[in-house]
């Protein structure tokens, strides 16, 4: 037997669960005026060499990159705002006013050690608001990820915040860290002792060594006036809109692009993966991926873990079954079962016996299946053209004609049927 590959799943029990979450958080989207953005799962290399950048995990130990047919170097998208911004700048969006307000849905591809919560195919949905600097932006996609949160009934998030400061004021911060952790790089993990030199943010949140971290100087400490300003005003932007959140200085994200506000949303019980998604401002990405300067504030949920932080809570929608079952006397009405259902799908859930069940075999599997009505077709039915409709739950029957049937089904009316 051929199994998947490790760190990949197949989604088929649950998806409907899938489904049932995409809708909504693709609801709220489309309701705050944000269009879908389907890109390509796959691209040229170089575009997240120089977006999420050379030093970060991603780009060093986690793409899946390969060389094509045609001795280009591909990769398997790591993440979504990349993509977008190459589609946003090669589709020439700007040009169509700012600004511009995408979202996208789908798998991302990283080689990480899996276990549960983290994948080497794992699914995101994600939101790009493309061309404002101010932090009113900033607060509008965060109210915008906390409605998702809310519209799929997870309310215990803890959203944490954070500035990462931008080309004038990071430099000396990052001098700032580095004289810090000198001392104690013999004792920092392998990781670290690479990361110092290459990335040394990303020591701030390195689960092994985060007792250095404690201590470790703070970026909101060496803001410049304009990043401390924009800070200080998205703070108020969410007191304002009461919406609770932690700044967090060990939040750096892991991602190159990333300019002043950084955020995360944990959800508690989840274990070591508590990130359910995050985002940032990334002011310079659409220049430095060459574009013209357009700032920019974005984020992405991890489907797996919000279905995970539904399960802890047990909120998983029970989704509901069919609506009707056609069930045929025997043989002789299959075809006129099937036409039956054929003209019910247009406005129901319904199914029809393909596995040549009897009239009970039918009845269970209609049972089993969860179907709220049965329609039964014999010979005596299709003459008169007036077929038994039966609410499974309460048992009331009727003879009916097909309009009745649609009427009844979907509980808009009244009808003069007689009791069968
Ligand atoms: P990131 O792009 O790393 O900020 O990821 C955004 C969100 O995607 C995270 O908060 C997670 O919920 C989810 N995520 C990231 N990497 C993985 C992974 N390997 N497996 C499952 N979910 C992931």
């Amino acid at each position: 037997m051929i199994s998947r590959i490790k760190g990949t799943n197949d989604i088929i029990e649950d998806s409907k669960v899938w489904e049932w979450l995409e809708e909504k958080l693709k609801n709220v989207a489309l309701n705050f005026g944000f269009v879908e953005a389907r890109t390509p799962i796959f691209e040229a290399t170089e575009l997240f060499n120089r977006s999420v950048g050379n030093e970060t995990d991603i780009v060093q130990k986690e793409m899946y990159t390969f060389e094509d047919k045609g001795g280009r170097s591909i990769t398997l998208r790591p993440e979504g705002t990349a993509p977008v911004m190459r589609a946003f700048i090669e589709n020439n969006l700007s040009s169509k006013g700012l600004p511009q307000k995408l979202f996208y849905c789908g798998p991302m591809f990283r080689y990480e050690r899996p276990q549960a919560g983290r994948l080497r195919q794992f699914h995101q949905f994600g939101v790009e608001l493309i061309g404002s600097s101010l932090p009113i932006a900033d607060a509008m996609t965060i109210l915008l990820a906390i409605e998702m949160l809310k519209a799929i009934g997870l309310d215990e998030f803890k959203l944490k915040i954070n500035s990462t400061g931008d080309e004038k004021c990071r430099p000396n911060y990052v001098e700032a860290l580095k004289a810090y952790y000198k001392p104690f790089l013999n004792d920092l993990c392998d990781d670290c002792k690479v990361r110092y030199d290459r990335n040394v943010l990303r020591l701030l949140d390195c689960k092994k060594d985060a007792k250095y971290a404690e201590n470790a100087p703070k970026i909101t400490d060496y803001l410049c006036d304009d990043c401390k300003s924009h800070f200080d005003k998205l703070k108020k932007y969410l007191d304002d809109m009461e919406i609770e959140y932690e700044v967090d200085p060990a939040i750096v994200r892991g991602l190159d692009y990333y300019t002043r506000t950084v955020f995360e949303f944990k959800y508690p019980n989840l274990g070591a993966q508590d990130a359910i998604g995050g985002g940032g401002r990334y002011d310079n990405l659409i220049e430095e991926l060459g574009g013209s300067k357009v700032p920019s504030i974005g984020f992405a949920f991890g489907i797996e873990r919000l279905i995970l932080a539904l399960e802890a809570e047990k909120r998983l929608p029970k989704i509901e079954g069919l609506d009707i079952y056609v069930i045929s006397i025997d043989e002789n009405q299959k075809i006129e079962a099937l036409k039956i259902a054929g003209a019910l799908s247009k406005y129901f859930k319904v199914d029809v016996d393909v596995m040549g069940r009897n009239v009970k075999g039918q009845f269970s599997h209609a049972s089993k299946e969860n179907a709220r009505y049965t329609v039964v077709i014999g010979e005596e039915e299709i003459k008169t053209g007036l077929y038994t409709l039966k609410n499974m739950k309460t048992g009331e029957q009727w003879k009916v004609r097909l309009s009745e049937i649609i009427k009844i089904v979907s509980g808009s009316g009244e009808t003069d049927t007689t009791d069968a």
